[in-house]
């Protein structure tokens, strides 16, 4: 049986090393799932909200031990890490609070006697998850899917096994049944006759936008839902007006934040000519101070990314934008998976940095004549996750809302996920969202219920 070892990015030694499931066992594990799933959909919400707050409680409980299976099988900065569990934690409140108001039946007025709609859970999901957020993209998923009543299989990155295998234990060790939640260490084939079988309902993937039309198409040949959350070119649009001094921070952080491996990270700064000398100054200043080493050491902002290739690829990305003209104010230096803060300057609409998702910490900045010239080139992208703009003329960004195409529009606050809002994306990032209401809704039969 295929054999393989999850690594620390930072000093290159071999964390664990795994044996692949075999089909046999990714199929003990489809019927493990199959054969709770009556049981568990049956069970009282408030049961499964009970078991949902001892997640969170146990997150909180073992926060350190995550966080630095996070720092080792990916390099994640320890302390982004802590916050990241905190993070999870919050999700399963939200939903162990919530979940049976945002699942109660919805009574709608008709001929009928009694009509309503009842959200009764679908059975087996499928989840394949990536690596920047071990975590975080899981629980996300997951909360709200269990929840709902329905059960849960994993195929997380092959680079963070250990964070799936200690995600499948916590829930285990909060109560819920066996087979309610399990990990595969599947290959993409595996993968690919498990979404064919019968016992799966429906599929979602958080991940790159190559692995999302794979999935997707699979999932589309088999008639099964899928839900897709895929990369972001979030753009960072700064006008004249803005308070640079009350938003450097945010917009640094939007950016830099673990390591720059975030799909919803501000990728393309596009910054109106009044403000841009002022912006540039403070942004680069901001940037300098920001300490990269051990990703371990608690006060580490900027670890090494995930593995060696992908810091080769963002290479590539910054070398052929300074080839088309870009000019490097700051950074662009590599060492293994350890990439510098880097700036990038006189980016235009034709570099690889400014069409091309940039997954580590490379901000690209394009100086624009005016508002409506740099909300035009946010808009112009193949993705469409999330934009940010930073002004202090409200009623004017009011204005621009419908002109961002994006499953996100924040002003003056960085583009992030929170479990009471929907997060996803439009156009090549993707369809489907998750958190909140439509998050949970996600996975559910919408029964409709006809009395007379
Ligand atoms: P991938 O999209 O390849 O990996 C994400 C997950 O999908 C992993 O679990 C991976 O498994 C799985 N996967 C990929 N292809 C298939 C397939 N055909 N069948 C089944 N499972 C599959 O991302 P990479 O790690 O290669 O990163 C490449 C780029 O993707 C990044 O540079 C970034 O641009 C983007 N990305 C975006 C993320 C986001 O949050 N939207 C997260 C991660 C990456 P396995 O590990 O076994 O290959």
């Amino acid at each position: 049986m295929k054999e393989y070892q999850t690594k620390n990015p930072f000093n290159g030694e071999v964390v664990n090393t795994y044996t692949q499931d075999s089909t046999v066992d990714i199929e003990e594990k489809l019927k493990k799932a199959l054969a709770i799933e009556a049981s568990w959909a049956a069970m009282e919400i408030e049961d499964r909200c009970e078991l949902l707050t001892n997640v969170a409680e146990l997150l909180i409980e073992r926060k350190e031990e995550y966080a630095e299976l996070m720092t080792q099988e990916m390099g994640k900065p320890y302390s982004q890490g802590i916050s990241e569990i905190e993070k999870c934690a919050w999700a399963c409140d939200f939903y162990a609070h919530n979940a049976e108001d945002l699942l109660a039946d919805e009574v709608i007025e008709t001929d009928a006697d009694e009509s309503f709609i009842s959200n009764d859970p679908l059975g087996c999901i499928l989840a394949v998850m990536p690596w920047n957020y071990p975590f975080w993209q899981v629980i996300r998923f997951a909360a709200p899917t269990l929840t709902a009543g329905n059960t849960a299989l994993l195929k997380h990155a092959q680079n963070v096994t250990g964070c799936s295998m200690a995600i499948e234990k916590l829930f285990l060790d909060a109560g819920y049944p066996e087979g309610c939640f399990q990990s595969l260490k599947a290959g993409h084939e595996e993968i690919e006759k498990l979404i064919a079988n019968d016992g799966i309902k429906a599929v979602t993937l958080t991940g790159s936008e190559k692995a999302g039309k794979s999935i997707a198409a699979t999932a589309g040949k088999n008639l099964k839902k899928s839900v897709l959350e895929l990369g972001g070119n979030n753009a960072c649009i700064i006008w004249e007006d803005a308070d640079l001094d009350q938003h450097i921070d945010t917009m640094v952080t939007a950016r830099m934040q673990n390591t720059g491996q975030s799909c919803i990270a501000a990728k393309r700064f596009i910054v109106c000519e009044e403000i841009y000398d002022s912006f540039l100054e403070k942004f680069t200043e901001k940037v300098k101070s920001l300490k990269s080493g051990d990703p371990m050491k608690k006060d580490t902002f900027i670890g090494v990314m995930a593995r060696e290739d992908l810091a080769e690829e963002l290479q590539k990305q910054v070398n052929d934008s300074i080839k088309k003209g870009a000019k490097v104010v700051l950074g662009n230096m590599r060492n293994e998976a350890y990439f510098s803060p880097t700036i990038l300057t006189n980016v235009t609409a034709e570099m690889p940095v400014f069409k091309e998702e940039t997954f580590g910490p490379v901000a690209a900045i394009t100086k624009v004549k005016n508002r409506k010239e740099a909300i035009a080139l946010a808009a112009n992208s193949r993705l469409g996750l999330g934009s940010m703009l930073f002004t202090e003329d409200i009623d004017a960004a009011m204005n621009v809302i419908s002109d961002i195409p994006d499953g996100a529009f924040f002003i003056n606050d960085m583009v992030k996920s929170d479990p009471r809002l929907p997060f996803g994306g439009t156009k090549a990032s993707g369809y489907g969202r998750e958190l909140s209401r439509e998050g949970i809704l996600e996975f559910v039969n919408k029964k409709t219920v006809y009395i007379k």
